[in-house]
């Protein structure tokens, strides 16, 4: 069997399974199997497959067709231009995410100091530090198997460490600290929503994505301890979900923030900015 012949059956199992990136998805998984970046699928198109090789790859695909994200089959996953190595252990890094790391590095004013609360994978404080080698930036991490990752990632793209990882509960390993800036992509969906959500989302961890009281309960508590560890003049980057813009104009007015929301490229609020 050659390249094409493979990609066209790995395309038909994966469609077959409903998988809606089918084709896409068969090309990652395909060079994912055979060790070779992806444009040489299409360059070496006749060239015959290994036994070995297709047969990881089918079981790789069961795998995908079984609701598996590709982020965690392949291992990595390409944030702001790197790629980050991602486990089951952190959320998969989202493009919308990206929206706050722009908000991050334009409000950022030489030698910030910038905490990342729940960084997961390191996607956010990594991305930002690699882009601003003047910002000072720490982050904290609930999970010790997600910090273990993000000092990975952060030793893989920055060759060295200049980034502090805690493990901690939101603010708790920087208590009596202050920052120039706050930035979270906390767990923010509500749980009552689990059953309806895309069958990939059940692989990732759940409380990087699931929070109490409708998804607001760890927003509403950055939001009211936030002010401790903030210098004057600092603001607080969040990302909430695209039903929250109310509910976080409102929550920040109440914790004497000015708020303001953007939207993603998909037009849905998803990053709130507030300012004291
Ligand atoms: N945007 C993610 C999703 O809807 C949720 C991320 C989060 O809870 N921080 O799958």
């Amino acid at each position: 069997m050659n390249i094409a012949e493979a990609l066209r059956e790995m395309t038909d199992r994966l469609g077959a399974a409903s998988v809606e990136s089918s084709a896409l998805d068969a090309e990652v998984l395909l060079a994912h199997s055979l060790g070779v970046e992806r444009y040489r699928l299409l360059v070496d198109r006749a060239a015959p497959v290994d036994p070995v090789k297709l047969s990881s790859c089918r079981r790789v695909v069961a795998r995908r067709c079984a609701g598996e994200p590709v982020a965690y089959i392949t291992g990595r996953k390409e944030f702001y231009s790197l790629e980050f190595l991602v486990t089951p252990d952190v959320l998969i890094p989202r493009p919308e995410t990206e929206l706050l790391v722009d908000m991050a590095l334009y409000h950022a004013a030489p030698g910030a100091g910038l905490l990342d609360l729940g960084t997961g994978s390191g996607a956010i404080a990594v991305a930002v530090r690699k882009n601003r080698e003047d910002i000072k930036v720490s982050a904290s991490d609930i999970s010790a198997a997600a910090l273990r990752i993000a000092r990975r990632n952060c030793r893989r793209i920055m060759g060295d460490m200049p980034i502090v990882f805690r493990i901690g509960d939101l603010f708790s390993p920087f208590e009596g600290k202050r920052f120039d800036v706050i930035a979270s992509n906390p767990p923010y969906v509500d749980p009552a929503l689990k059953p309806t959500m895309q069958r990939e989302i059940r692989f990732e961890p759940e409380h990087a994505l699931f929070a109490d009281d409708h998804g607001r309960a760890v927003l509403r508590r950055i939001v009211s301890s936030a002010e401790a560890y903030l210098r004057p003049g600092g603001i607080v980057l969040l990302e909430i979900g695209h039903d929250m813009r109310d509910f976080i104009l409102e929550a920040g007015a109440r914790a004497g923030y000015a708020v303001s929301v953007l939207n993603d490229l998909a037009g849905c609020p998803r990053v709130a900015l507030l300012k004291r």
